[in-house]
């Protein structure tokens, strides 16, 4: 098996799907894997960050359809909303992959048609538990109901058994293959205990699996077979080759394959550790070094889902305090193999204790002191005294520590490391109280030599800091006069003697923001959420409004889209004319409410195909919480009443 070079190095994060919104807990993977690329590369190691999102399957087909769309613009819009908040999250990737480019649909097709040459893709027939309402097999962990039946846990109605052509991936035949490879490779998957449960898994036997589908059309049709779709996982987990040049930039490729590590949430391990190295084992790729599987941020107790509806929107945080708060909190607060709880609470606990107050208050004091006493210039400085010499010492060994956890990928236990550092710095001030010398003319090389010693040490603290809180580090930098940036300085030249005397030292601005716990908790109680549709007003001429016909209708009849959660099917008199229109209203109203019903409708939008329905024009509706609030008219207006 091929060896990667180790000066290069490549890391990933999930792709994300379309189907969802961005929220704390994606931050959280994307946040571990960009400050991870970003150590290596002070490391002066060759890196490849990749992340990206996963658009294809049943479930985008059917959201998109709901909201009148097509799937790629869906896709488009969500796709929009992750490279925002990375970029409002500092993350540094350096490919955005999306499983709709032609180039990856490509490479997916020459994979699957080179397994299915080999044999270890045959046509057979799925047998499983499937959703008519929704048109979809249930995922196999679904539970058997008492009754001997399984529950759709989309809609809730009860499903049957069907069977399809469709087909299969041979995995029953890497069961022995996989575990001589977890045996080899003890570290494939981490931490530990997650390498037991897939060892535990495979030993239990290994059942071949189904990939692809006919009632799916969103997604890669399966070369000479079109009626046939290659499913999701297949299709999405190739990203990791497409998205490194796999079959259009083979240069690429081969100097960052196999990945260094695979970042995951706990949920997908499955796929990774065991289905992933199957599918490369049978097409003859190098396997990937390590499978890293976190842990989730926890709200109230379970995992954010969209279809809980206790996803944290990482804006409310981000809004008040930037990026590097949340970086640091994220990483800080639990090691990245276990769950942790998520509280605003605890969050700012840590800002104004960790931020504002031992690192944002060190950094002032220090500044201001060089300011002030030294005319923003330590000159000259005295020998250093034993007292001294603890600083520069401690040093050596927190940077030796810091190496070895973040290349172990306990950032936790770094940061831990560096804020005790950061105390060892407050407390030498307070112990050679700096600001009593000041006044007398003898002791300003002694005065000089304190102020050395501390500025010094920030100097490594931001340094050693960068990864997780880049923004910051840059600043104390400059602060510090450094002419430098910290990433022209590899982690090998780094030393506390670096800082040199007679740098100009520019008065810096506070780096975080002390906030009072009541006053953000209301005002986050208070603002709804920011979206991307309010941060940009876009404006219409008044003739572009004039060209809008908005009318009063009345619904004659209205029944539910049959197949469909939220659709209901509307006829509505404008007046007029009947018209016909489709409005994904029906988790807040029932048919029967809306029939006799005045509302607003606009009459002159282009019609769209809706689960095949053209719909002739919509109605207003209030949108709070994807939930929709229909205006009805309580005085009695003439149907087809224009309103202007
Ligand atoms: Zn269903």
């Amino acid at each position: 098996m091929a060896k990667r070079s180790e000066k290069a190095f490549y890391i990933t994060t999930p792709i994300y799907y379309v189907n969802d919104v961005p929220h704390i807990g994606h931050a959280y993977t994307t946040i571990i894997a960009d400050v991870i690329n970003r150590f290596k590369k002070l490391s002066g190691t060759e890196t490849f960050f990749l992340t990206g999102t996963d658009e294809h399957g049943q479930k985008v087909e059917k959201s998109a359809a709901e909201r009148g769309l097509k799937p790629i613009e869906l896709a488009d819009q969500v796709v929009g909303g992750f490279k925002d908040l990375w970029k409002a999250l500092n993350i540094s990737y350096d490919f955005f992959i999306r499983t709709t480019e032609p180039f990856h649909e490509k490479g997916v097709q020459k994979i699957f048609q080179r397994l299915k040459e080999k044999g270890d893709i045959y046509k057979g027939s799925y047998k499983g538990w499937y959703c008519v309402s929704d048109e979809y097999f249930l995922p196999e962990d679904v539970p058997l109901e008492e009754a001997g039946y399984k529950i759709c846990p989309d809609c809730g109605k009860q499903a049957r058994i069907v069977s399809e052509e469709c087909y299969f991936f041979k995995l029953s035949a890497y069961q022995k293959p996989l575990l001589d490879f977890y045996a080899q490779n003890p570290k494939f998957v981490r931490p530990p205990s997650r390498m037991n449960e897939v060892v535990s898994f495979v030993n239990q036997g290994l059942k071949d699996l189904s990939i692809t589908r006919t009632s799916v059309e969103w997604g890669i049709p399966v070369p000479g077979d079109p009626g046939h779709t290659i499913y999701v996982w297949f299709d999405a987990l190739h990203n990791y080759l497409t998205g490194i040049g796999y079959d259009w930039n083979m240069e690429l490729f081969k100097k960052f394959w196999p990945a260094t590590v695979h970042l995951i949430g706990k949920d997908i391990l499955r796929f990774h550790a065991i289905f992933w190295p199957a599918f490369l084992m049978a097409a003859g790729f190098p396997l990937p070094q390590t499978v890293f599987g976190h842990g989730w941020w926890l709200k109230d107790k379970t995992k954010m889902s969209k279809s809980k509806g206790n996803v944290l929107d990482p804006y409310i945080i981000l809004n008040t305090f930037g990026s590097d708060p949340l970086r640091y909190f994220l990483l800080r607060e639990i090691p990245i193999g276990l769950d942790g709880n998520f509280s605003h609470e605890g969050f700012l606990h840590r800002v104004n204790s960790d931020l504002a107050n031992d690192l944002g208050n060190l950094v002032q004091r220090t500044l201001t002191m060089i300011q002030n006493f030294l005319n923003g210039k330590i000159e000259e400085a005295d020998k250093e005294k034993e007292g001294d010499k603890k600083l520069r010492l401690e040093f050596e060994a927190l940077k030796e520590k810091t190496i070895k956890f973040y290349e172990d990928y306990a950032l936790n236990r770094a940061l831990e490391e560096i804020w005790s550092y950061i105390n060892s710095v407050n407390k030498y001030l307070a112990v050679n109280e700096p600001w009593k010398l000041s006044k007398d003319e003898s002791k300003r090389k002694r005065l000089g030599r304190i102020l050395y010693q501390a500025a010094a040490a920030l100097r490594t603290i931001a340094y050693l800091l960068f990864p997780v809180m880049p923004e910051s580090s840059d600043k104390i930098w400059s602060f510090l006069g450094e002419r430098k940036t910290i990433e022209e300085e590899s982690f090998a030249e780094l030393k506390f003697e670096n800082f040199k005397l007679g740098q100009k030292i520019k008065k810096p601005d506070p780096l975080f923001p002390r906030i009072a716990l009541k006053a953000f908790l209301k005002e986050e109680e208070t603002r709804p959420a920011p979206s991307r549709k309010e941060e940009k007003m876009e404006y219409i001429t008044f003739d572009e409004f004039n060209k809008m016909d908005f009318r009063v209708g009345e619904v004659l009849k209205a029944e539910k889209v049959e197949g469909t959660t939220k659709l209901i099917k509307l006829e509505v008199d404008i007046g007029t004319e009947k018209r016909t229109m489709v409005a994904g209203v029906a988790d807040v109203y029932s048919p029967e409410e809306l029939e006799g019903k005045k509302l607003i409708v606009i009459v002159n939008l282009k019609p769209a195909v809706i689960r095949g329905i053209e719909s002739q024009g919509m109605l207003l509706a209030a949108e709070v919480d994807d939930k929709a609030t229909i205006p009805f008219f309580d005085k009695d207006v003439p149907t087809g009443a224009k309103i202007k």
